[in-house]
Order: C-alpha cells, then sequence, then structure tokens
C-alpha cells in the first residue's frame, strides 16, 4: 500500500523504523525484531539505509521481509554518493521486491570529502526528481523541526524544503524531538510558507541517556530541562532509563494526537520492546472504538 493512502484516512497512525543488518551481520536478529514489531500492527514500518555503516544492500531484503510479515515497507535511499546507474538499479531491485514507498534522503556529508564530485546528486531533491520522473513510488522526504544543522537559517531550510516537496514529495518525516513546542511551531511555519503535505513526526524514546546526549549535541537537538533531569537521574540505570524514556516517549505522542498530529513514527532502534510498551500505553488511543 502506498503511504498518502494510509496518510490519507485520517486515523492515528504509528510507524515504526528499523536498522538492516551491518555488513555480513547475521540477519536473524533484525527479523526477529521485525516481526515482534509487525505484531504490533504499525501502520508501516521504514528501513535506513547505510546509516551507521549498514549495508546498503540489506534495506531491500529487511524492506521485503517487513512486507512478507503484512506489514507496508518504507525503504530509505541516499543519494549523495550515488550515480543515476545505481539509482537506476536500487530501483530496479526496490520494485521487483514490490516496494511502493521510498524515503528520498541526500545522506550525510562524509567528513573527508570536501565536496561531492561532479555529476552526483548534491541535494535529496535531486534524487525526488530523478524517481518522481521514472517511478511511480510513493515518495516521502525529511524534514528538520530545529533546522538541519548545515543551514544556517530555518527560513532557507524551510524554502529548501518546499522545493523538495513541489519536485513530488507525498508526505515528509521529521528528525527527532524533545519539545513538542518546538514541532508545533515548526508545523505551523510550514503551512505558512505552503508546505502542505502531511507531516509525520518523528519520536525517539531515549533508552540511553549517555547515548542520546551525544547524538543530542552532534544534531542541536535541544533538550528540554524535564527530559534532562531524567537522563542526568537515571543515564546510568538502564531499567530505570528504559521506564522514563518509555514514559516520556508516550507522553509526548498522546500529547500529538491530543492536539490533532495523526501520524508518528517511532525511532525503534531495533528494540522491539520499547515499541511493544509504548504501543501498550496508546491501546485505548489507537483501539477501532476510538478512531
Ligand atoms: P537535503 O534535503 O538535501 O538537505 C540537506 C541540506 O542541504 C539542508 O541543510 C538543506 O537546507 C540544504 N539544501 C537542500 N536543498 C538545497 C538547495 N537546492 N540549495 C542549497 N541548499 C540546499 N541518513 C542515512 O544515511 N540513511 C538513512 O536511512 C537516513 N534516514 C533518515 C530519516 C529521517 C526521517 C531523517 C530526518 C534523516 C535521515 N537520515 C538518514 C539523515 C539524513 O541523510 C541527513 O540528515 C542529511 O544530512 C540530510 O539529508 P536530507 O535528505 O534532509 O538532505
Amino acid at each position: 500500500m502506498k503511504i498518502k493512502e494510509i496518510l490519507a484516512d485520517g486515523r492515528p497512525s504509528v510507524s515504526f523504523e528499523i536498522f538492516p543488518p551491518k555488513k555480513d551481520a547475521p540477519f536473524a536478529p533484525v527479523k526477529e525484531a521485525v516481526e515482534r514489531l509487525a505484531r504490533q500492527k504499525p501502520s508501516f514500518m521504514s528501513v535506513t539505509y547505510g546509516a551507521s555503516g549498514h549495508a546498503q544492500a540489506n534495506t531491500v531484503a529487511i524492506a521485503s521481509f517487513v512486507q512478507s510479515c503484512g506489514v507496508t515497507a518504507l525503504a530509505h535511499l541516499t543519494c549523495l554518493s550515488a550515480t543515476r546507474d545505481s539509482i537506476a538499479n536500487e530501483t530496479s531491485a526496490l520494485e521487483a521486491a514490490g516496494i511502493k514507498n521510498v524515503l528520498c534522503l541526500r545522506g550525510d556529508m562524509p567528513k573527508d570529502v570536501p565536496s561531492t564530485p561532479p555529476g552526483s546528486f548534491r541535494h535529496a531533491v535531486d534524487l525526488v526528481r530523478t524517481l518522481r520522473a521514472s517511478t511511480s513510488f510513493c515518495l516521502g522526504g525529511a524534514c528538520y523541526p530545529e533546522c538541519h544543522p548545515e543551514c544556517e537559517h530555518m527560513e532557507d531550510d524551510i524554502r529548501h524544503l518546499r522545493e523538495k516537496v513541489e519536485a513530488g514529495l507525498d508526505f515528509v518525516t521529521t528528525q527527532m524531538f524533545f519539545d513538542n513546542n518546538i514541532f508545533y511551531r515548526y508545523l505551523s511555519k510550514l503551512r505558512d510558507r505552503g508546505v502542505t503535505v502531511p507531516v509525520i513526526a518523528g519520536i525517539m524514546p531515549v533508552t540511553n541517556g549517555k547515548q542520546i546526549a551525544r547524538i543530542c549535541k552532534l544534531s542541536g537537538t535541544y533538550l528540554p530541562s524535564r527530559f534532562k533531569a531524567i537522563v542526568d537521574k537515571f543515564g546510568d540505570k538502564p531499567d530505570a532509563m528504559l521506564d522514563a524514556g518509555v514514559t516520556y516517549a508516550t507522553e509526548q505522542i498522546i500529547d500529538l494526537f491530543a492536539n490533532g498530529i495523526n501520524a508518528v513514527h517511532i525511532y525503534t532502534m531495533n528494540k522491539p520492546e520499547v515499541a511493544e510498551r509504548i504501543m501498550a500505553n496508546l491501546r485505548g488511543i489507537l483501539s477501532d472504538d476510538d478512531r
């Protein structure tokens, strides 16, 4: 199914993100995680591409496995180090696997390469244009409620996002955020600037306090004092941090639903137990009677 159709039906949508195995790592643990996550009946599951050393070829295999578990898959695809031919090969493989949805991404700039080679895709918008012209995928893209770290001004970042949407995106998914007010202000700005596609709110349940402090420092994500207090107090106690991280993410999601946001994407970090606990907390909210 195409994700734009899932989002159009107006019911609360909860989706999950998963990483494929790293190069030469076994598939079994990832497949087990997918099977457990599929039992939670997410609206769809996204599979990352090449991020943090995860083998790119494994994205298609895991996305295909997601669909064999009865869940719509969204395959991520990055373009920074791609060629026209490599993108054509990737899209053929995705089409052959029955994948209908692609998240079009630039990918992170490698630290040791000062500029992208001539002729390559420079921005995600180049990939969106290529796929819109040559395929019938439902296309998603990334957006940044706290501005992309390489962009100095939010207005410029939103202008670039609008260009990406006008090139053919059907929806966008946000970078993680820990303060819903930042998301609400951003969404209102997007609507004012003419970005009208569905915006899926990306939620990261934090179960490793130290790791998240480092990630947020790198990405510039704001940590509210209530969140910082939790990490300071429980960051070194895995069981306590799990309880606190699940509760914090659940509260963020309930607040989003209460404020009319219908689509939430959970960055599961391949931990089905975290997603299971959040979904258990949302059972009444997501039940058919309440939709
Ligand atoms: P772009 O949309 O190209 O934007 C990148 C920067 O360029 C921004 O600062 C933007 O303002 C600027 N820009 C855009 N267009 C123009 C233009 N025409 N002229 C000048 N400047 C412009 N990474 C992975 O490697 N694998 C993944 O699977 C993955 N999944 C992700 C999923 C989500 C939901 C998110 C939010 C991020 C994901 N990332 C992933 C990280 C992503 O690749 C990085 O954040 C990357 O730095 C930017 O990707 P983008 O697609 O947003 O790029």
